[in-house]
């Protein structure tokens, strides 16, 4: 059957899946030669404390400077990295810029400064991660393991096999938090808070966007607080854009903050981390 089909498999596909399928392959190319050339940087995003407006952590996010496209959003290619493997590689290496940076940043800032880094679930597959080699370039750099956090999704913990757990484990033994991100678009699940030591809840921003007009998303974030703390876990609320939001946040006791309303992602030269976040509710 397969051999009768096969004269015919493309006749299928209408122009614009064509079109589809020629800028995936386009895509790929460029991202093998974006990794050979060195085309990404890392940006970040200042994770502000709530109760003091205070800045001691930040995000890593990825970026891609293409040549001829400009810069391209990881919305964009981080799926397409992860199906083809080369967000290993990609994720190597912003791991590797994130600790240069948080060492600059204990000693320029704050002591206790820590950067968290997105990690996909390809990542830790088939030994994608080097665990080895990131805890070596965190002791050469003389960083214990709290000056880095790793991001992870639920569908990683949904399907953990061994292999995944042993990984989170091992990041665990050697001091360094995990954060999950995205809470409140999957299956939220209690159990895998408690089952994988998870260490900070960050709120998805589709709750926080409509903060203000939709009374279920207040409540789902005040319960997904209080519920946090009773694990005594952190929270993070994403996407924070508005003051008002912001000022709902620190009323429900959310611990930090992270969005537009304090900082864009940027180069860490442009990051305002001097600026404690002075409009924070000094008040509350
Ligand atoms: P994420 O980890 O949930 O990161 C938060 C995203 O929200 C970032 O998008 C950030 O720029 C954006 N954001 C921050 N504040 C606001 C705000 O106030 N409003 C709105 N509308 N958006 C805000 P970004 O940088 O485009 O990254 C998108 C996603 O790509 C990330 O979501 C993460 O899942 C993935 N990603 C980024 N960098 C990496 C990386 O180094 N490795 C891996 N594996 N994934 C990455
Ligand atoms: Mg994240
Ligand atoms: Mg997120
Ligand atoms: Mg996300």
């Amino acid at each position: 059957a397969a051999k009768s089909q096969g004269r015919n498999r493309y006749s299928v596909f209408t122009p614009s899946m064509q079109d589809v399928a020629q800028k995936r392959m386009r895509l790929i190319n460029d991202l093998r030669v974006a990794i050979a050339e060195h085309q990404f940087s890392v940006f970040y995003q200042p994770i502000v404390d709530l109760k003091t407006g205070q800045i001691r952590k930040a995000e890593a996010l990825v970026r891609w400077r293409h040549p001829v496209d400009g810069m391209v959003s990881p919305a964009d290619f981080v799926p397409v990295a992860e199906e083809t493997g080369m967000i290993v590689d990609i994720g190597n290496w912003v791991f590797q810029q994130a600790v240069k940076q948080v060492t600059q940043w204990r000693k320029t800032h704050h002591p206790d400064f820590q950067v968290s880094v997105n990690v996909s679930p390809v990542q830790f597959r088939n030994e994608g991660i080097n665990q080895a080699t990131w805890l070596a370039q965190l002791s050469a750099a003389g960083l214990p393991g709290q000056a880095v956090l790793i991001e992870i999704t639920e569908g990683l913990l949904m399907d953990a096999g061994g292999n995944v757990t042993e990984q989170l484990r091992g990041f665990r033994q050697a001091g360094i938090g995990l954060s999950l991100d995205d809470f409140g678009t999957g299956y939220s699940s209690l159990s895998y808070l408690k089952k994988f030591d998870i260490d900070v809840l960050k709120i998805d921003q589709a709750f926080v966007r409509n903060l203000t007009a939709d009374s279920d998303d207040m409540a789902l974030c005040n319960v997904i607080i209080v519920m946090a703390h009773t694990l005594g876990l952190k929270v993070v609320a994403e996407g924070v854009e508005t003051q008002e939001q912001c000022d709902l946040l620190a009323a429900a006791g959310c611990d930090y903050g992270q969005g537009y309303l304090f900082a864009r992602p940027a180069l860490a030269a442009d990051m305002p981390l001097n600026l404690a976040w002075e409009s924070a509710p000094a008040d509350l």
